[in-house]
């Protein structure tokens, strides 16, 4: 077994086509691959100042990386910000990992926490609502922190790290609980119709997969651990990717071709969705489909 282009010793066989790739070669596909999504989907532009989001995980880290290597060519402004949920012995961590990169890098790094913005850490909320899904509302608060930190910071796109498992996930979510609305705004670049009040998300890791950010990381020593998220094993996505997962290994290219019948339909999509009224939220002023944000919503529930 040797790499298909140089013949040196390979360290990954791509899942969907079978082709085995040495480091050098398999860095180049990556970040090609990453540049073609970002190129097709006009995910930046030139002078863009953009707010990259990261954990201290493998996929943010990777996502930086390729930006910091595209910051000077391209004139960009390139700020990292990371969102601490307050989770004991997991947070802390990528914490560490995140600031010890950005300074290597000379990236300036932003923290927001829960606590600062909505009084509690996730641990506490957790401990005060054991039956709610730690999930469910971390992923609405982070959604909105770093949408309102990003606007802040004036960006004009916010990074992530999100991969083609990651959307392969919400895309199986979002069918299987009938929330067709919510799947109009995934994509490449995230949104139906531009509103200031929202900065548009990019994932320019849309068509890589998990493994294969996993060994861009790895190779560039980005983390030295991928310890999970305490509360992951309670959550519906979880579920949802253990199912992809053990459909992939019987059926390889399962995930390619769910992401690619789902782009074929999503303008569909977005153009059902785009006549949506974007509200401002009565008691925050955050913007909202309904009168009460989300945030509110969920706050008002369980603090
Ligand atoms: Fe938050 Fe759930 Fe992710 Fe943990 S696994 S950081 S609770 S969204
Ligand atoms: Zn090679
Ligand atoms: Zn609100």
């Amino acid at each position: 077994m040797s790499c298909k282009f140089c013949k040196t010793k390979p360290v990954i066989t791509l899942t969907n086509n079978k082709i085995n790739l040495c480091k050098s070669c398999f860095i180049k596909y990556f970040e090609r691959k990453a540049l073609k999504t970002i190129k097709q989907y006009k995910l930046l532009e030139k002078k863009d100042n953009v707010v990259c989001a990261v954990s201290g995980g493998k996929d943010s880290l990777s996502v930086l990386n390729l930006l910091i290597k595209l910051k000077d060519k391209m004139n960009l402004t390139l700020t990292a910000l990371l969102i601490d949920e307050g989770i004991k012995g997991y947070r802390n961590k990528s914490i560490e990992n995140a600031k010890k990169f950005c300074k290597e890098k000379n990236i300036k790094l932003e923290i927001a926490s829960y606590k600062e913005n909505f009084g509690k850490t996730l641990d506490s909320m957790k401990k005060k609502n054991k039956n709610t899904i730690a999930c469910s509302m971390c992923g609405v608060f982070r959604r909105s922190l770093l949408n309102k930190k990003s606007r802040e910071l004036k960006a004009t796109k916010l990074a992530t790290g999100h991969n083609l498992d990651d959307e392969a996930q919400s895309i199986l979510m979002n069918q299987l609980r009938h929330n067709i609305a919510l799947s109009s705004r995934l994509g490449p670049i995230t949104g139906v119709k531009r509103d200031p009040r929202f900065i548009p998300r990019i994932k320019p890791f849309y068509f890589l997969t998990e493994k294969e950010v996993a060994t861009y990381a790895f190779l560039h020593n980005l983390v030295n651990d991928f310890n999970e998220c305490v509360y992951c094993e309670e959550s519906y996505r979880f579920e949802i990717r253990d199912l992809l997962n053990d459909m992939e290994q019987k059926h390889p290219g399962t995930k390619h071709a769910l992401v690619a019948s789902f782009i074929e339909v999503l303008p569909l999509l977005k153009n059902k969705f785009k006549d949506i009224e974007i509200r401002s939220c009565k008691n925050c002023g955050e913007p909202s489909s309904s009168e009460i944000c989300n945030v509110c919503q969920i706050i008002k529930k369980i603090i």
